[in-house]
This record gives C-alpha cells, sequence and structure tokens, in this order.
C-alpha cells in the first residue's frame, strides 16, 4: 500500500517550514512543482522547482485567481493510476501523475479576524487551493495531502523510504476535509455577519479546534474546546493574562457572566457579575467598579465562593485588592491597568482574563446544543426590550426608583437558568432563584437567600422590602406574584401573556403594587 512519491506540489500561504520541506523533498528525488509565490519562496532557496505555469501551458491569470485550475493538475492529482480508461486519458492528453500535494490556504480567517474590508475579505477566499486539496484527499488511494506545516516533520518521516503508506494518506485525506470544512464555515459565517444574515440557515454550525481541556463537565467526560472565529469579545478570543488553562465549567461559566455583564453598558457606569454554574449569584452596578463588585458579592456571598466574575471596564487596583480577598476562579474583563496586574499576581491561581472589549448583546449570532441524534440551532437571545415597549398594566405606575430597578432586574432575569425570579434594588440583586421546576419555588428561594444573605451582611432587613421583581417569562398564577409581594416587592416586571393576566394584574392592585408587561419572554434552558 506504500505509493512512491515523484512529483510534489507545493502551494502554500503560509509558508512556514516549506523551504525544509523541499530541500527534504528534493533530497529524495522528488521533482517539485509550484505556484508563484512559494516557487520564488523556493528558488530563492536555491532548489530546483517547476512553475506550475509549465504544467498547465497556461500563466496564473486575474491577480492569482485562476493559477492551478487546470485538468494538467487536477487530472494528475484525481487519476486512478491503475484504470486503463484513466491512464489512457493521462497519454493523450499530457498529463502527469502528482503524488503529493502540500497546500495551505489563502489566510481567511485571519482577514476576517482582523476585521478586513469586504473586497480584500472577499479576495481572501481561496477557490484553487480547496479544490487540489479535495482532490487530492478524495484519491488518497494514490495521492498525499498534507495541510499543516505542523504535519511535515511527520511527512519527512513517512517519506524515508520514498513512499507513503495508505494508513498515513488516509489520516492526512481526514484531517484536509476537516481543514476545507472549517474554512467553508468560516467564509459562510463572515458572509452572514457582513450581510446581517440571522437565519440559522445562512450559517453553520462549526468551528477550529482550539484546544483539548483534561476533561468535561465531569472528570470521565473528554472535552475540547471550538472556536468559531467570529469577532465577539469574550471567552474563546480572550487573552489569559494568568492562571491556569480554564476547563470546560470554566470556560461556559466565565461565557454566562462575561454576556450578562454586557448587558451594561460602560457609559452608564460600572457592573460586576459573579457567576456559579451559569447562574449569576449576585449582579450590581454603582459609581465605582470596586463598589459594583463589593455589592454584587453582598447579594449572596456564600454562593459566591469559587465563582466566576465579570466586570464591564478595566479592571483597576482597588477593585483587584477587594477580589482576591475571597477564593474565585475566574476573572473577566475587557482590560486590567497595571495596578490590577499587580495585585492580581500575587494570587497566581486565579484566571485573569482580558478581551478588549465588551460583546453587543444585539449582534445576531447562533447558539446550538445536542440532542440524541440531532443538534438545536437557533440566534441568540439579542432581545433587548426597549423602554417604549414597557407597558403599565396595574393602577399605580412604578416611580422612576421602581422603573430602574425592574429594567435591571428584567436584564438580569434573561442571563438566569428559567425558572428565573429575580429581585433588585438599587441597581443590585437583592435574591435570585433559578432553574426551578415552579416559577413559586423560584420566588420563595430567591427571597431565602435574600434573608440569609441580609443575615450574613447584618443588614436589618433583607433587600427585597421595598424591592423591584422581575420574572424572565409570564406568572401563570398569582401565587408567584403573591410570594413576592410577601417578600417585600413593590413592583413587577414580566412579559405577561398568561391566560390569568387578568388575576395577577387585580393581586397586584389589590397589593397596590406595580407591574409592567415587556411582551418578550427570555426562556433560558
Ligand atoms: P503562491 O504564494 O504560491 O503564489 O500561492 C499559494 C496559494 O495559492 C495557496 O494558498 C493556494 O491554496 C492558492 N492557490 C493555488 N491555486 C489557486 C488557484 O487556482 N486559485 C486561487 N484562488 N488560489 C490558488
Amino acid at each position: 500500500d506504500r505509493v512512491q512519491v515523484r512529483t510534489a506540489l507545493l502551494s502554500v500561504s503560509d509558508k512556514t517550514g516549506i523551504v525544509d520541506l523541499a530541500r527534504a523533498l528534493a533530497g529524495q528525488g522528488v521533482r517539485l512543482l509550484s505556484t508563484g509565490g512559494t516557487h520564488k519562496a523556493l528558488s530563492d532557496a536555491g532548489l530546483a522547482v517547476t512553475d506550475v505555469s509549465q504544467v498547465t501551458g497556461f500563466p496564473e491569470i486575474m491577480d492569482g485567481r485562476v493559477k492551478t485550475l487546470h485538468p494538467n493538475v487536477h487530472g494528475g492529482l484525481l487519476a486512478i493510476r491503475d484504470d486503463a480508461d484513466h491512464v489512457e486519458a493521462m497519454k493523450a492528453h499530457g498529463i502527469e501523475a502528482i503524488d503529493l500535494a502540500v497546500i495551505n490556504l489563502y489566510p481567511f480567517e485571519e482577514v476576517r479576524a482582523k476585521g478586513g474590508d469586504y473586497p480584500t475579505t472577499v479576495e481572501n477566499i481561496d477557490i484553487g487551493g480547496p479544490a487540489m486539496i479535495r482532490a487530492s484527499a478524495k484519491n488518497h488511494a494514490y495521492v498525499t495531502i498534507v495541510t499543516d506545516p505542523a504535519d511535515y516533520p511527520a511527512l519527512i518521516e513517512e517519506l524515508a523510504t520514498g513512499a507513503t503508506s495508505y494508513a498515513f494518506r488516509q489520516r492526512q485525506a481526514a484531517k484536509a476535509f476537516a481543514r476545507t470544512a472549517a474554512y467553508d464555515t468560516a467564509i459562510s459565517n463572515w458572509f452572514a455577519e457582513a450581510l446581517d444574515i440571522a437565519t440559522p440557515s445562512y450559517r453553520t454550525v462549526g468551528g477550529v479546534l482550539k484546544e483539548e481541556m483534561r476533561y468535561g463537565e465531569n472528570p470521565h467526560q473528554k472535552a475540547a474546546f471550538y472556536v468559531t472565529g467570529d469577532n465577539r469579545p469574550g471567552v474563546a478570543t480572550a487573552t489569559l493574562l494568568q492562571g491556569k488553562q480554564l476547563s470546560y465549567n470554566n470556560i461556559n461559566d466565565t461565557d454566562a457572566a462575561f454576556e450578562l455583564v454586557a448587558e451594561f453598558l460602560p457609559e452608564n457606569g460600572p457592573a460586576c457579575a459573579i457567576i456559579k454554574h451559569a447562574n449569576p449569584c449576585g449582579v450590581a452596578t454603582a459609581p465605582s467598579l470596586k463598589e459594583a463588585y463589593v455589592r454584587a458579592l453582598a447579594c449572596d456571598p456564600v454562593s459566591a465562593f469559587g465563582g466566576i466574575i465579570a466586570l464591564n471596564q478595566t479592571l483597576d487596583g482597588e477593585t483587584a485588592e477587594e477580589i482576591v480577598k475571597l477564593f474565585t476562579e475566574v476573572v473577566i474583563a475587557p482590560d486590567a491597568d497595571d495596578a490590577a496586574r499587580a495585585v492580581m499576581a500575587g494570587k497566581p491561581n486565579v484566571r485573569l482574563l482580558v478581551t478588549g472589549g465588551l460583546p453587543d448583546p444585539r449582534t445576531p449570532g447562533l447558539t446550538a446544543k445536542t440532542v440524541s441524534g440531532g443538534l438545536l440551532v437557533q440566534t441568540r437571545d439579542n432581545g433587548m426590550v426597549e423602554d417604549l415597549e414597557l407597558k403599565v398594566v396595574t393602577k399605580r405606575a412604578p416611580t422612576a426608583q421602581e422603573l430602574e430597578d425592574l429594567k435591571f432586574a428584567f436584564k438580569v432575569a434573561k442571563h438566569v437558568k428559567s425558572n428565573a425570579i429575580v429581585y433588585a434594588k438599587d441597581g443590585q440583586t437583592a435574591g435570585i432563584g433559578a432553574g426551578q421546576m415552579s416559577r413559586v419555588d423560584s420566588a420563595r428561594i430567591a427571597a431565602l437567600k435574600a434573608e440569609e444573605a441580609a443575615k450574613a451582611m447584618g443588614l436589618p432587613e433583607p433587600l427585597t422590602r421595598g424591592s423591584a421583581v422581575a420574572s424572565e417569562a409570564f406568572l401563570p398564577f398569582a401565587d408567584g406574584l403573591l410570594s413576592a409581594i410577601a417578600a417585600g416587592a413593590t413592583a413587577v416586571i414580566q412579559p405577561g401573556g398568561s391566560m390569568r393576566d387578568a388575576e395577577v394584574i387585580a393581586a397586584a392592585d389589590d397589593a397596590g403594587v406595580a407591574m409592567v408587561f415587556t411582551g418578550m419572554r427570555h426562556f433560558r434552558h
């Protein structure tokens, strides 16, 4: 099953390692063909190499758009070497077999990541490269395809006898198709982004392997992180300034934390979110970042231990001083100033991530989850309720402060697993009830947590007294509302739309509570 390599075609944009590889091939007596830029790199290094235009009898035209798209190249890659008809066709048309193709593509992903303009990005869609990769990979019975410079040493080793094994060609073919699939995924998602098309069918679920983790959600599960290449600041693109590699759970929780804190625009002041198991255990805004952290922590200091902290502004020294007092897994922020970096360096185990910015909660994107035998794909929940869409449904309208707290609580509730109940007061969560199967249980748990936090913080009464409360989906019965009123809520925000809205509104009116409908639901499962 070993196939002798006599002719190799090298056509690479990333020229890393290509000269050394070519030299090794030449040393084996392999005839080298290559395209313009690669040809130049190799002949500059003193290697004998034939330009592919001599093989095609055609110059490279149209700024390189057409270099290798020719039957002499594709016939040479695709011919079945022991098929009489194929051999006959090669003879008739003067096609020579190409046994090895070393190809990497125009740097589309890099140009996209750098935010290249539209025509530049389009020009970086490689056409001939993927065609040759696919042709070689399809014909792996005879042809060796190598797409990753990291595999050059293995190729050289494989060629010690001047031939490649079937197993090697097969594995490289599998890798090659993974490469072209990832390349096309990046192109399709760039288009969807550029044209602002959110529809899942215009996008492609897929990514490029970034890293493998030591394990998954549990130690007996294996895990890996794939990045989709969109330019959204967040855990996928962040720089790890210190600390160990992030675990599977860290990545999941850090994403939840940063997406939540990004709901609070930096120009409206500092905000902090603390996350445990993908649910917030405290969120707050305040005039200073340190104060925002302290207030977020106050909501549930017990749960915050070992949590993930996300900030909507540059981490500063005084906030860092406060953060390191408690054990934290990850801190993520748009940036960290020198003072903060120095403080964090004193706790080298805390992972510190900087993102360079905040993701825009309104941008479209896809989320996916697996079910047995399938993938459920939907557009990201980028819904945000505008002030104008809020509808007061009770006799009493919320006061200005209540309205602020209602909007704050509803934003937080969007990021809490359903059923979600969030109490808030003065820009600070007072109690969060997450992930319960009944809404009334979420309301009770949130109130209970507020009582415990008040005790822990030495407050005379829980912050739920005189608070605003949000429910991410409609209140189906009056019981959840009554439970919130019992905890001290004076204003309520919820989507509305239940069969029993009238009953729920009447209960609010009876208690003198103000209620606002958003018309938008934020289920999160
Ligand atoms: P070079 O630097 O050698 O001139 O070009 C190498 C690049 O050209 C590789 O990334 C390869 O995938 C790409 N390439 C090879 N043939 C063609 C072609 O016919 N059309 C286009 N658009 N790209 C090609």
